[in-house]
């Protein structure tokens, strides 16, 4: 790799833009990531595309986001919103249309990272008709998500193979968490190449506030106990073990207590369901007084609530890496979560936060308190939760890793044979 020409590289991601504003639209940390990634891969030279699949007429085609950073939106199928399990449909011609965006522009993408199973597929394509580089980050696994719900969807047989498929004729996955490199190899496969290269978080945005001018700005108390979620309404993400843990804290009646719930959306989204369901769950358990729910938090004001809080709780019956986290540990925020999956690599028990089992509403109960009780252990935790979360999760650290990556893999000579697909 001689020109900075040949720094080129497509990011896919079929489902999840990087360009909307996360804090309005349905989106999680896949689309943080593949934003993040992008802009931070840009400062070190590369040319990125970032694909994603226009779901409205009035979407731009193309966000230019810096000079060498932009979104291209594809159409593939109806410019509307698809849930991701009916998505799979409108690949083929997400395919066409990347293949006739690259003969438009005089452009072959030698290397392409994908972003979940939807989009490997994609991947898989590129690389049997022109040869890309193929490397993939997965958000989420299947073998993993399916043995946790009661409904297995009739994609499932699909997902799971092309899965695999991708795994083993990758050049490269790229495991977030050493706990999901463990479940691709017991889970999915024992072939393939992995890496691991955790998610980032901007360092310069969460951390940049401090707790009182935060609960100014908030208009929250100085001497109130907040405790924050953060993140999207989903059962998987456990919201009710946290209403139930908090409903039994020893500072429930002394009028202290405050339990902010962000995330979630208007009326009539996907995830207003559990949304409803919680919003219930609050009431009936007498705590509407001292629960909010502000709805989505853009990622401006994000840092001052993080900042604001005493705890921020990550209950997710399974979590891949968990950005929520690393962001509220970076605003020197103690976390309190499921002792599961990414979160098991991310937060350091009794040094940056403390780790429970999921679902266990009283372990839950004990940890919380247990923070709110003693302030000179919340600033111990927070203090230590900032300084392991810039030494270990910067995007600027993460993109020189992925940059390693790319370049060795692009350095190999592409005369090489693909490994053989099963
Ligand atoms: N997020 C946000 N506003 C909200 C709720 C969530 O900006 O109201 C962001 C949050 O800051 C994080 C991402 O959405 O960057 C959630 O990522 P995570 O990995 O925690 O969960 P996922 O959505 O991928 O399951």
């Amino acid at each position: 790799m001689n020109s900075t020409t040949e720094k080129r590289i497509a990011l896919i991601s079929v489902h999840g833009d990087p360009s909307i504003e996360i804090g309005k639209e349905e989106a999680g940390g896949q689309n943080v990531y593949v934003r993040e990634v992008g802009l931070a891969l840009a400062q070190l030279g590369w040319q990125v595309d970032m694909f994603s699949r226009k779901v409205s007429p009035e979407q731009e085609t193309i966000v230019q986001h810096t000079p060498l950073c932009r979104t291209v939106r594809l159409t593939a199928g109806p410019e509307e919103f698809v849930p991701r399990d009916n998505g799979f449909k409108y690949l083929p011609e997400f395919v066409q249309q990347l293949l006739q965006f690259q003969r438009e522009n005089h452009i072959t993408y030698p290397l392409v990272h994908t972003n979940y199973w939807l989009s490997s597929w994609v991947g898989m394509q590129l690389k049997a008709i022109q040869g890309s580089k193929l490397v993939h980050t997965y958000h989420s696994l299947g073998a993993v998500k399916y043995k946790a719900v009661d409904a297995v969807p009739l994609i499932a047989t699909k997902r799971l193979a092309i899965e695999k498929q991708v795994l083993e004729t990758a050049e490269r996955i790229v495991a977030t968490s050493p706990q999901e490199q463990q479940h691709m190899r017991t889970l999915v496969s024992t072939k393939g190449h992995i890496d691991v290269i955790p998610c980032g978080t901007d360092i310069r945005r969460f951390g940049s506030i401090g707790r009182q001018a935060a609960r100014a700005e908030l208009e929250i108390d100085q001497e109130a106990k907040v405790v924050l979620y953060v993140g999207r309404f989903d059962s998987r993400k456990g919201i009710e073990t946290l209403v139930r843990a908090v409903n039994q804290s020893k500072f429930r009646d002394s009028h202290k207590l405050k339990l902010i719930i962000g995330g979630g959306s208007t009326p009539g989204n996907s995830d207003g369901k559990e949304r409803d369901r919680i919003e219930a769950i609050v009431q009936e358990l007498g705590m509407s007084h001292l629960t909010s729910l502000p709805g989505r938090l853009s990622q401006d004001i994000l840092p001052a609530y993080y900042a604001a809080s005493d705890v921020c709780v990550v209950p997710s019956h399974y979590e891949p890496f968990g950005l929520v986290a690393i962001e509220a540990m970076a605003s020197g925020t103690p976390v309190v979560a499921s002792d599961v999956g990414g979160l098991q690599f991310t937060v350091v028990p009794e040094k940056t936060g403390l780790l429970v089992p999921p679902k266990d509403v009283a372990a839950f109960n004990v940890a919380i308190d247990r923070i709110l009780t003693n302030p000179a252990l919340r600033d111990e935790l927070g203090a230590a939760a900032k300084e392991h979360t810039r030494a270990k999760f910067s995007w600027d650290g993460v993109a020189e890793q992925l940059s390693e990556l790319y370049t060795q893999l692009l350095g190999q000579s592409v005369k090489e044979p693909a490994l053989v697909s099963k």
